[in-house]
C-alpha cells in the first residue's frame, strides 16, 4: 500500500536577489554494491566451480563447522551490536573487533589510517589475494537504543542484521578455518571496514584498495534472503547539493529575493519525475534535506543528499545528469519566478 505525501502549508515565504548553486559538490564514489543476479547470469565457469566445491568434503566439512559455531558466534553477534557505530563513529566497535580476530588467531591485524579493521590470513603463497570484509557502522545515529532484545526466539537491535551479523560470520569463518587447519594458497584479507553507510561513502573500502592494489576479488558479508549468494555490482554516485539564497523577511523582503528552500523544491518537484529503467536496476532518491532559519524567513539556504545507483555505468551516467540538470533548471526558474537576474 502507498501512502500519500502530506504537505505541511505555511503563509507562503517568499524572494528576490540571485539564487545560485553554491556547493554542487559531491563525492561521486562508485560503489560496490550486490545484486541478485538470475542464475542465467552466472557463467558455466562459475556454475562449475561451485558444484565443484560444495562436492568436497573438506568444504561440507567447513559447512558444518560453521553450523557448530553458531552459538558461539551469537556471542559475539551480542558483544558487537551493543557497541554502536554510526557512520564516521565506528572506533569503538573496530577496537572490539580487532580484539576478537585476535584472539582467533590473526594476532598481526591492525586498525588502518582510515579505520578499518585489517588482517591477513597468509597463504603458502602465489594465490589469489582474497579480501573478506563486513562493514562496522549502521546507520543508526549516537545514542540509539542497541540493547539486543528476544522476542519469539529472535534477537532484536537497530543494525543487528546490516551488518553487525555480517561481522560475526566474518571472525566464525576466520575460527573455523583455524580450527580445521585450512591452509589457502593465497592470502585471506580479513577487514572490518568503517565508513559504508550513508555519507561514509565507503571511505573504507576506498582506502583498501588504495592501500591493497593486488586485491584478487572480494567477498562482502552483508544480509540477504537465505540461501542466497549475491554477486555483480552496482555503481552509486552521491551528492550533496547546496542552495544559497540572500534571505530576508517573509513579509517585508516578499517579491525581493528568491527561496532557496523553494528552490530546491522545485529540484525535488522534477527529480520526483524522473524516470529510470527497471532493467539494469537504476534508482534514484533524495534521501534528505535540511535548511532555513525560522518559519518567516525567507530561506538563504537549503540542502539535500541524492543517492543515484544502477547496475550499469551508462543509465548512472545518464541518470545522474537529469539530477543535475534539474537542480540547474530549477534554479533558473526561481530565480526567474522573482525577476532576478543571473
Ligand atoms: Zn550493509
Amino acid at each position: 500500500m502507498t501512502h500519500p505525501v502530506h504537505t505541511l502549508r505555511f503563509t507562503p515565504l517568499a524572494h528576490s536577489v540571485a539564487l545560485s548553486v553554491a556547493a554542487l559538490l559531491a563525492n561521486p564514489a562508485h560503489a560496490q554494491r550486490a545484486v541478485a543476479p538470475t542464475p542465467t547470469t552466472l557463467r558455466p565457469a562459475v556454475e562449475q566451480a561451485y558444484a565443484q566445491l560444495m562436492a568436497a568434503p573438506q568444504i561440507l566439512q567447513l559447512l558444518d563447522a560453521v553450523k557448530a559455531d553458531h552459538e558461539r558466534s551469537i556471542g559475539d553477534l551480542k558483544m558487537l551490536t551493543e557497541i554502536e557505530a554510526p557512520p564516521f563513529k565506528e572506533q569503538q566497535r573496530a577496537e572490539a573487533f580487532l580484539a576478537r580476530l585476535k584472539a582467533l588467531g590473526l594476532s598481526s591485524a591492525a586498525i588502518d589510517a582510515e579505520g578499518n579493521v585489517v588482517g591477513v590470513r597468509k597463504g603458502t603463497g602465489n594465490g589469489p589475494k582474497l579480501v573478506i570484509s563486513a562493514h562496522l557502522d549502521t546507520v543508526f545515529p549516537a545514542g540509539t537504543d542497541v540493547k539486543v532484545k528476544e522476542r519469539d526466539g529472535k534477537l532484536h537491535a537497530p543494525g543487528i542484521s546490516d551488518n553487525t551479523r555480517g561481522l560475526a560470520v566474518l571472525l566464525s569463518w576466520l575460527k573455523v578455518l583455524n580450527d580445521q587447519k585450512i591452509t589457502t594458497v593465497g592470502d585471506l584479507v580479513f577487514v572490518g571496514n568503517v565508513g559504508e553507510e550513508e555519507l561514509g561513502n565507503l571511505r573504507g573500502m576506498k582506502h583498501l584498495f588504495k592501500e591493497h592494489l593486488d586485491i584478487d576479488g572480494l567477498v562482502a558479508l552483508e544480509p540477504a534472503p537465505d540461501g542466497t549468494v549475491l554477486v555483480l555490482g552496482t555503481g552509486s554516485h552521491r551528492h550533496e547539493v547546496t542552495f544559497k539564497g540572500p534571505g530576508g523577511h517573509s513579509y517585508a523582503a516578499f517579491g525581493e529575493v528568491p527561496s532557496a528552500i523553494h528552490g530546491m523544491g522545485r529540484a525535488i518537484a522534477k527529480i520526483a519525475e524522473i524516470r529510470t529503467p527497471a532493467s539494469p536496476k537504476t534508482t534514484f532518491t533524495v534521501g534528505t534535506v535540511g535548511g532555513g532559519t525560522s518559519v518567516n524567513t525567507i530561506a538563504p539556504d537549503a540542502r539535500m543528499a541524492v543517492d543515484i545507483r544502477s547496475d550499469e555505468m551508462a543509465p548512472l551516467l545518464a541518470t545522474e545528469k537529469q539530477v543535475l540538470g534539474a537542480v540547474d533548471s530549477a534554479v533558473t526558474e526561481e530565480n526567474a519566478r522573482w525577476g532576478v537576474n543571473t
